[in-house]
């Protein structure tokens, strides 16, 4: 089994897909040669690194943690096992609900100026209701302003910054936003176990675990969205 010749650390708060296409670059090699090399086939659903389950988590991780050279446990934090995937058995319809209208396969949004500051994915971008980041009050960029194409996840060929088509994501004007409109990306940051500081509030949704507080939302927006 070939491993990869350059090894960064991830960051705390990285996206798996968005580490393994960081790696790919960093390595001069193709992205989705990395997923084909690791048995993750890129047109079946098992490509989709966020629906890891107990059942399939050594099928989909064993090549991988070889290849990059990281034991399984590192990459599954990366994901949503830890949040979502684990919980299939028992809270099967949440997490399948979750699954389909509330994390992105093989899209994300981002944060042009986190990206500027540090260029790498984060998880909790792939979070459709994630809309804003909290850091800069801004609304997270959902398609790239030039092509109008969606933001991949994976398979960017040489940058991690930049659009197919030449854009770079870091150039883009971002809509801020206000403070109260950032509140909901602060409590799922809250609630993610990759990027919690256990803090204490007095508001009861901070005691909700993020697989709870996402299928409530994906609930009301969906009967909402039903008496439109
Ligand atoms: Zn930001
Ligand atoms: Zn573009």
């Amino acid at each position: 089994m070939n491993r990869l010749l350059i090894t960064l650390k991830p960051f705390k708060d990285e996206s798996l897909h968005g580490y393994i296409t960081r790696l790919a670059i960093e390595n001069g090699a193709s992205p989705l040669n990395l997923y084909i090399l690791a048995d993750l086939n890129v047109n079946k659903e098992k490509s989709n690194l966020h629906l890891i389950t107990k059942e399939t988590q050594s099928y989909n991780f064993t090549k991988l943690s070889m290849i990059l050279n990281k034991c399984q446990s590192e990459l599954l934090d990366m994901s949503f096992y830890n949040e979502l995937g684990k919980f299939l058995d028992y809270d099967s319809h949440q997490i399948n609900v979750i699954h389909r209208w509330g994390i992105f396969a093989r899209r994300t949004n981002i944060c042009p100026k986190c990206l500027k500051e540090q260029s790498y994915l984060r998880k909790n971008w792939d979070v459709h209701l994630y809309t804003c980041c909290p850091k800069h009050g801004c609304l997270l960029l959902e398609r790239c302003p030039t092509c109008n194409r969606y933001i991949r996840n994976f398979g960017h060929k040489v940058s991690l910054i930049e659009c197919m088509c030449g854009f770079k994501f870091t150039d883009a004007v971002t809509k801020n936003v206000e403070i109260e409109e950032t509140n909901f990306a602060e409590l799922i940051d809250e609630l993610s176990t990759s990027t919690s500081n256990l803090t204490h509030s007095l508001n009861p949704l901070y005691d909700l675990e993020l697989r709870h507080l996402l299928y409530i939302m994906i609930f009301f927006t969906k009967t909402i969205a039903r008496y439109e």
